[in-house]
């Protein structure tokens, strides 16, 4: 049998993040294949009895299971990692099992979570449906106020919660500092990576102790798998690879093959989904009919500076508000054919969506009011055809709208 380990390491020290996101993770077998290999088994044989024993006692290291391990989902975990600069990384069934597990790992009852207001839709279900089933307290504070940060903290805050840029309205935090404020009452930072992914932003490196993502958006790319991580430290991340084993919200070994092939591109399309955006902003900005772009790639963003400093590119997403309201904004909607309509982001299709009328339907019209989503915002998450036609797209919509 061929080991090949030893030419072809799985981990690199003083490579840049191009080359980790290419190589980090892979495990040869004696084959000696090229790409990742896929291992779609649920369990695993063993040698004798005695082997058996001593891998259930965990005293000897292998495989038992799949939902405990499995070689295609350690490849991804590995190679996000490094991405991400942790020191480990649990992949999850989707998005919304990698915050979940965070939760049941890092609350407890009793206990009390910070987040900030703009958060995912199913996230704010998650804490205020379930999480309050337990017991446990959860406060709203806005993303760029650091004294409301601040004013919310207690004695029993645990885990501090945002997501940054936010969603729809694309507001910068200030990392680093909301991390200072957790550290302060020895509480968690959990960061929400989804929107930038690790070639844009690394919150670890700013602070952060946690980072959740949805791989179902960037990672993957191309609107294939549902699926999801948590990175942080091993000592983190520990107590959430046992709610993993035990509650069973692991990745699939198909789903950790493509988001690992997703990986590999991602720098490339992360800068093409970002210069994509910034031109369609620019564009935005230019028509009569459109009344405010929100981007934090235009230098009129309010977080413009803090955007660049704290991520290599502005993203994908971007949204602005035309005039006439609901009824405008459907128009330019319905009068797109090349556009997909749809909530989804993160996708190499262009996608547009109503804010007030899906994603965030289930806020009051004041709760709406407060977070800036007007009835005539449009979100758009830009993809990777041309620009050019993309613009035409959108100009279809525009040129129906009366002024
Ligand atoms: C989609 C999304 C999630 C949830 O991810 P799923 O993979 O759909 O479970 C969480 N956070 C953000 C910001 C998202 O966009």
């Amino acid at each position: 049998m061929t080991d090949y380990s030893e030419r072809y390491p799985a981990e690199f020290a003083d490579v840049d993040f191009e080359t980790l996101a290419v190589r980090a993770g892979q495990q040869r077998t004696h084959e000696g294949e090229h790409a990742e290999a896929i291992f779609p088994t649920s369990s695993y044989v063993f040698r004798s009895a005695a082997e058996a024993a001593a891998r259930f006692a965990g005293d000897e290291p292998g495989n038992v299971y799949s939902r405990y391990t499995n070689p295609t989902v350690r490849t991804f975990e590995q190679r996000l990692a490094a991405l991400e600069q942790a020191e480990a990384c649990a992949a999850t069934a989707s998005g919304m099992a990698a915050i979940y597990a965070v939760c049941m790992a890092h609350l407890k009852s009793g206990d009390h979570l910070v987040s900030s207001r703009s958060v995912f839709g199913s996230t704010n279900v998650l804490f205020e449906k379930f999480l309050r089933k337990f017991d446990i307290e959860v406060t709203y504070v806005d993303l760029l106020d650091l004294d409301s940060w601040r004013a919310a903290l207690q004695d029993n805050t645990r885990v501090l919660f945002l997501e940054s840029p936010s969603n729809p309205v694309i507001e910068v935090a200030d990392i680093a500092a909301i991390a200072e404020l957790a550290h302060q009452r020895d509480a968690l930072l959990v960061v929400d990576n989804c929107f930038c992914t690790p070639a844009l932003q690394q919150p670890l490196t700013l602070g952060a102790d946690l980072v959740t993502h949805s791989a179902t958006k960037y990672i993957d790319g191309q609107g294939r798998c549902i699926g999801g991580a948590v990175v942080g430290s091993e000592a983190l991340i520990e107590p959430v690879v046992g709610v993993l084993r035990s509650a069973g919200p692991t990745m699939s070994p198909f789903n950790a093959w493509v988001f690992t092939k997703g990986l590999e591109t991602l720098a490339l399309r992360m800068k093409a989904h970002s210069d994509n955006a910034l031109a369609l902003a620019r564009w935005l900005q230019k028509q009569p009919a459109v009344v405010r772009v929100n981007y934090a790639g235009l230098e009129s963003h309010p977080q413009f500076d803090l955007a660049k400093q704290q991520q290599r590119h502005p993203g994908g997403v971007l949204s602005f508000e035309v005039v006439g309201g609901q009824q405008g904004a459907w128009q330019v909607i319905d009068a797109t054919r090349l556009i997909s309509i749809t909530a989804n982001l993160g996708d190499a299709k262009t996608t547009i969506t109503h804010p007030a009328t899906t994603t965030h339907s289930r806020l009051s019209e004041d709760e709406r009011a407060r977070a800036g989503i007007g009835d005539g915002l449009l979100r758009i998450a830009v993809g990777l055809e041309s620009i050019d036609d993309i613009i035409a797209d959108i100009q279809r919509g525009l040129a129906a709208l009366a002024i």
